[in-house]
């Protein structure tokens, strides 16, 4: 349908986010999806018996504004049992439409036009529209190639009386690196005494590996005075396509976010909060998925180790890194859509996650698949490059 109207775009220069980009190359071609994360197996049956439960018996109407209490109450006792820290469960928790909206919500909630907000590259693809949509600047503080560390002098400098928000991520996302206590140290210090907000991005926080603990800014006592920090169950109970989540943070900064959180989704699906309030009282649950990713990771890497592609250290998430300057000169991105259209395994091109589209000739495998698809997927590596 035409439209007669003329648009004067507000974001003219962006594209469709990489994920569903390469996703949907992935079914035209038939490939091997390893590129967008998420499980390709089942969550247990004992959760969608719960929900099913509750939406029996007549828990289908709007939930409180700010979630179940069931469920806020099951989110705060979670959050003490890990990390010490006990939230006010009327007004220090949220629960959400995923991660995605409550990092969206936060921007929102804090950041006016013109104030800049520190990221750090390769950073999350959802981030800087969401500080661009409200008139904000992103400010991009870089993670060291190839460890992919915070180098904190860089921050500093790039710290402004116009710095209203910090968004760190770990265990984060493509790099599997992970935030150290020390990196947490720092962080504190660097920003004692002023007015910046910290935004945590902990999707993967349940999923480390050699027996890493999670550096939380819940766990960190100054620093949780000014955090607003994110979690998802998406991630945590394979069910990425539920969208939910919540965010914990001081009561202040949490009304500042609710302000923003009614008008936008207001409340999330009532009966999915209830049969997770319920299923997240086994904790082992949550507490068994490091395990249960390092299987897989390991099994992967072991896959991919004959091949010639090199294994950048995989600490976290359920992201392998890998460089492939031993196999093609291509840009990522063409030897993304080369992988997919011709090897047949998706993945995703890292430059994506740079403002400057800087490319160090990495990409991205998603290791959330059953054992079958992964060694598919290395079988057609395998085909290719052996
Ligand atoms: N942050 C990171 C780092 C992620 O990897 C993801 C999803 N993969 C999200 C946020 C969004 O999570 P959700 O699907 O709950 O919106
Ligand atoms: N965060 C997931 C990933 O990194 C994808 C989520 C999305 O598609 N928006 O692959």
């Amino acid at each position: 349908m035409e439209t007669p109207v003329r648009i004067d775009s507000r974001f003219p220069n962006m594209g469709t986010t990489i994920f569903t980009v390469m996703s949907r190359l992935a079914a035209e071609c038939g490939a091997v999806n390893l590129s967008q994360g998420f499980p390709d197996f089942q969550a247990e049956p004992a959760l969608f018996d719960a929900v099913h439960r509750h939406m029996l018996a007549g828990r289908n109407q709007y939930a409180p504004m700010a979630g179940m209490p069931e469920l806020r109450q099951a989110i705060v006792d979670k959050v003490a049992a890990l990390y010490g820290v006990r939230y006010d469960v009327e007004s220090e928790v949220t629960v959400t439409a995923g991660a995605t909206q409550a990092i969206f919500t936060a921007i929102a909630a804090f950041v006016r036009p013109g104030d800049e907000v520190i990221v750090f590259e390769p950073v999350y693809d959802s981030y800087v529209p969401a500080i661009e949509t409200v008139g904000g600047t992103a400010v991009y503080a870089q993670l060291t190639f190839p460890d992919y560390v915070p180098d904190w002098e860089q921050v500093a400098r790039l710290i402004t009386p116009k710095t209203r928000m910090i968004i760190v991520n770990s265990p984060h996302n493509p790099t599997g690196s992970l935030f150290s206590t020390v990196d947490r140290e720092k962080l504190a210090k660097l920003i004692s005494g002023t007015d910046i907000v910290v935004l945590s991005d902990e999707v993967y926080e349940h999923i480390l590996f050699d027996g890493e603990q999670h550096a939380s800014l819940c766990a960190h006592p100054e620093l949780a005075t000014r955090s607003i920090v994110v979690s998802s169950f998406g991630k945590t109970y394979h069910i990425t396509g539920w969208k939910i989540g919540y965010v914990v943070g001081p009561a202040a900064l949490m009304a500042e976010f609710r302000k923003v959180h009614q008008f936008n989704v207001f409340t999330v699906h009532t009966p999915s909060q209830l049969g997770l309030a319920e299923y997240m009282q086994d904790a082992g649950r949550h507490l068994r998925l490091a395990a249960f990713y390092q299987e897989k990771r390991d099994f992967f890497r072991q896959l991919l180790a004959a091949t010639p592609f090199e294994l950048l250290p995989c600490r976290g998430t359920y992201f392998q890194l890998a460089r492939y300057d031993r196999i093609s000169d291509l840009p990522d991105r063409e030897f993304a859509e080369w992988m997919t259209r011709e090897v047949g395994v998706a993945v995703i091109p890292v430059s994506v996650f740079y403002a400057d589209g800087r490319d160090d000739r990495v990409v991205r495998f998603c290791f959330a698949k059953q054992e079958s698809t992964l060694k598919a997927a290395a079988e057609r590596l395998g085909k290719a490059f052996l």
